[in-house]
């Protein structure tokens, strides 16, 4: 690599999702500039984080509730398109409005150390080289399957929910949905209208009746975010809040489209097999078995503890303040997202003294340092 085409910015932000945008929105308006104090680098080739890849049926009426990004409402979003057109032209926009400069498709490959006490960003685009890192990477690019014996011997399909484009491609077919959580009861109601399902869960679901509550939601991220403060692997936020029991998975239930059996013991050449001696034939497994944080390219640094996971305190990775995860764990979702960014840019800001340090006497940035000073503002929260 050549080194004189090295990069030197004061923070890079690895992902442009909710989490991503959020980061840099704050790194501006803390006086930060693109491309000149922070870079943002995203391996996808549109604007939309992990949202451009959401299959066309999960409309944005039907997801769980999409935060706002800080600082520009999405209003009147039609709620029959799909999430995946709605949020990825909010976030185009989002990014155009707040001149966020988001270099795509730009694959971050390593982070590491260089020898000046710097981090090095190495891509397939070049190399940033950074004084303090915003990881936002999500977890869309980590499918997670976990192995059954036999798994290699199925003759029919399996697919993961990051490969689900409808449930027309089925229509005739027995599926086996495998998961317990919100991806598993979507698809399910889906499948139903065209083929025959068996859904299959490692525990028994808890449906949550009633609205959902403030204090249930804050008792979720508290439960994540103790995980990770041990350095355990974080859970899904929406894992620990049960499912809610909307009208329609009520009416999916009383049709026994939500009947559920406990996961099956292996896989054969053409279904699933339990230790008690029941068989089922299956033509596809659908695996909604979740996903795990894309943090692979962190792997240099060393930041995991022998538990698997990484140590934290807020959004700062407890052995290097330099680095924060951000959607991540117990911000691993939208409205989770906004507010890391905020908090990490602050602690950040903290760390490296702030733009104004840097800049030369005069700049923008250095006015815009001086102009912001005072405290970030709020993401403005959605409606
Ligand atoms: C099916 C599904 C539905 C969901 N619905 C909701 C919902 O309704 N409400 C809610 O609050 N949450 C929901 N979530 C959780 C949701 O994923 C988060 O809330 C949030 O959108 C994640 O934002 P993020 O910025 O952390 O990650 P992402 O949106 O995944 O963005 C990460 C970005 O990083 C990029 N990237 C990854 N690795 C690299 C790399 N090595 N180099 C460069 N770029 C990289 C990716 O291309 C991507 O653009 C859902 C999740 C799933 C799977």
């Amino acid at each position: 690599m050549n080194e004189a085409a090295v990069r030197d910015v004061e923070v890079a932000v690895v992902g442009a999702g909710q989490a991503g945008l959020s980061a840099g929105y704050f790194l501006h308006r803390a006086g930060f500039r693109p491309e000149r104090d922070f870079v943002v680098l995203d391996h996808s080739p549109a604007p939309g984080g992990a949202w451009q890849y959401r299959w066309p049926s999960l409309t944005y009426g039907k997801a769980h509730r999409v935060h706002d990004l800080p600082g520009l409402p999405l209003r009147d979003a039609d709620p029959g398109r799909p999430s995946a057109e709605v949020v990825s032209e909010y976030f185009a926009r989002y990014e155009r409005e707040f001149d966020l400069r988001v270099r795509r498709p730009v694959d971050v490959r390593a982070v590491r150390e260089d020898a000046g006490g710097r981090l090095r960003v190495e891509t397939d685009a070049g190399v940033w080289s950074a004084r303090a890192l915003l990881n936002a990477t999500g977890t869309w690019d980590r499918p997670f399957v976990p192995y059954y014996p036999g798994q290699e011997t199925f003759l029919g399909r399996q697919l993961h929910t990051a490969g689900y484009r409808g449930a027309r491609e089925f229509a005739g077919q027995h599926v086996i949905v495998v998961g317990g959580g919100t991806s598993a009861v979507q698809l399910l109601m889906e499948l139903a209208e065209v083929a025959r399902t068996t859904w299959v869960t490692r525990r028994p679901p808890v449906f949550r009746t009633g609205p959902f509550s403030e204090d249930w939601g804050r008792n979720a991220v508290a439960l994540v975010d103790e995980r990770v403060r041990k350095g355990l692997p974080p859970q899904s936020v929406v894992g620990v809040t049960g499912l809610a029991a909307t009208d329609a998975i009520l009416d999916a239930q009383r049709r026994g489209v939500l009947d559920r059996l406990p996961v099956f013991d292996r896989i054969t050449p053409h279904g699933v097999a339990w230790d008690d001696g029941r068989t089922l034939e299956a033509d596809t497994i659908l695996w909604a078995t979740g996903f795990r944080a894309a943090l692979d390219h962190l792997a240099p640094l060393r930041l995991r503890e022998p538990g698997g996971g990484i140590r934290m305190d807020g959004t700062r990775v407890a052995k290097d303040p330099r680095i924060h995860l951000i959607g991540y764990g117990p911000s691993a979702s939208t409205i989770g997202a906004n507010r890391a960014g905020r908090t990490a840019v602050r602690e950040i800001r903290a760390l490296l003294g702030g733009p104004a340090a840097q800049a030369l006497p005069g700049t923008e940035g250095a006015a815009d340092a001086r102009h912001l000073a005072a405290d970030l503002p709020e993401p403005v929260p959605a409606a």
